[in-house]
């Protein structure tokens, strides 16, 4: 999740407290109207960044850097020690995996195997969901299961591929709340597009959190000298977009960690992760992948790209490469990051798909919004490739932030699995019918 911190809320930093010449001390940190009153009346000078939403608070709670333990417990179940709670556990994913690409199936799905083991040694498996294999297919990638203690990611992909697959191969509509895909809808999804699915990209984090710690959110990387206590690294922290934040962004702003603690920590290189070589091959493999959601939790969000900056469509050359802006980046000025008009369309309308496809299945209101701050994300990552090198296919990145808390009890969970697998079948229906219409051009 929130892995995502939006600005409006406070400044977040490595250690909270900052030195500044002209100033002085300060602290940033998140205060309610009373607090701030109590400041105040105490002669403290209080800077407020923004008003803080419940969603921005709720997010602050995981977003303290350095911060690991201190979530209050009521952002998870009170049994979020108990093993299982209907979540599909690391080995269930897989199972789930392979049977998806066995008969009735195998026809139209393909188990693929990543090639990077994770620390702990566990082989990955992504799925291709494909109808038919002709030429110039759009390829749709969906991502789970990046943060261990997000615990229903993978099991609203498989849940996804299970519907899919049985509707296809039945010859059946899926009804989810008032909304409805007809069999043809399934059809036109399946023989139209390239579906692939990696479900549980840390399972080694996965398995910690749901065996021993909760709340865990990195991977497994055996801690490096020097810090024996500090493990794992922050995996959507890792990728090759403005990895070196501290280069890249302003000082005053922290979209990640060199901390080997942190659970923001960005790990040694860009890239140095098995879980994001597998993440990366994925895209490499099939080339025609023209979309991608990364699938986190929490904060019932619909997030569109960038996230080191605010969006503009005005200037080019006012883009992530332009190492003119290193130091910019990140925080309310002059800088912002380049999105061509016609891609931050195509984000907003795609975005609103989703967003009503959940809010049919019981009402829930996804908000629509742009990632900020963060270096490093899949997501980023993944857009940023074409614009590195235009031979590379252009890749429309959104993230999608399901539910209220990381663990909700399975039986809420259930009935978000159901609103995000409504959004994912919206948003693949949507990408194929345009696909379509194009051909038919
Ligand atoms: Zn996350």
């Amino acid at each position: 999740m929130a892995d995502l911190v939006r600005k409006y809320d406070i400044e977040v930093s490595d250690h909270g407290i900052h030195f500044r010449p002209d100033v002085g001390y300060t602290v940033t940190a998140f205060a309610t109207p009373a607090e701030i009153r109590e400041l105040q009346r105490n002669n403290y000078r209080v800077v407020q960044h923004e008003n803080a939403g419940e969603w921005g608070k709720a997010r602050q709670g995981e977003v303290g850097v350095g911060n690991r333990y201190a979530q209050s417990a009521d952002l998870h179940s009170p049994s979020c020690l108990k093993l299982g709670e209907g979540y599909l556990n690391v080995d269930e994913v897989e199972s789930a995996l392979a049977v998806a690409a066995a008969a009735p199936y195998a026809n139209i799905a393909t188990l693929i195997a990543l090639p990077n083991r994770t620390h702990e040694g566990r082989q990955c498996h992504a799925l291709k969901i494909a109808g038919k294999s002709d030429a110039n297919r759009v390829g749709v990638y969906f991502l789970g299961g990046v943060h261990a203690r997000e615990w229903g990611s993978p099991d609203i992909l498989i849940n996804f591929i299970e519907q899919i697959e049985q509707a296809y191969v039945n010859g059946t509509a899926l009804t989810f709340g008032s909304r409805t895909f007809s069999a043809a809808d399934i059809r036109t999804i399946v023989d139209t597009l390239d579906i692939l699915i990696f479900p549980q990209a840390n399972p080694d984090g996965r398995h910690y959190s749901m065996n021993v710690d909760c709340r865990w959110r990195k991977n497994r990387r055996p801690a490096p000298t020097g810090a024996p206590e500090c493990l794992g690294v922050d995996i959507n922290r890792n990728y090759d977009f403005l990895w070196d934040f501290h280069k890249h962004f302003s000082p005053s702003s922290v979209p990640a960690s060199t901390d080997p603690c942190s659970d923001y920590y960005i790990g040694e290189s860009s890239f140095s992760e098995p879980e994001t070589q597998n993440a990366r091959w994925i895209v490499e493999q099939f080339a025609n992948t023209r979309f991608f959601i990364d699938v986190h939790s929490f904060g019932k969000q619909i997030l569109y790209r960038w996230s080191d900056d605010e969006d503009q469509s005005v200037d080019p050359s006012m883009n992530f490469m332009n190492a003119a802006h290193d130091g910019d980046r990140g925080v309310a000025g002059s800088y912002k990051e380049y999105i061509p008009a016609g891609d931050l369309a195509t984000s907003l309308s795609l975005a609103k798909v989703l967003q009503n496809a959940i809010e049919t299945v019981r009402g829930t209101n996804y908000t629509i919004g742009q990632s900020y701050p963060a270096s490093g994300t899949s997501e980023d990552y993944f857009y940023s490739r074409h614009f590195v090198d235009a031979s590379k296919t252009k890749i429309i990145a959104f993230t999608v932030e399901w539910g209220a808390q990381f663990q909700p009890p399975y039986a809420e969970m259930q009935h978000i699995i159901d609103e995000i697998t409504a959004g994912l079948l919206a948003f693949c229906l949507e990408i194929a019918n345009l696909s379509q219409a194009n051909s038919a051009a």
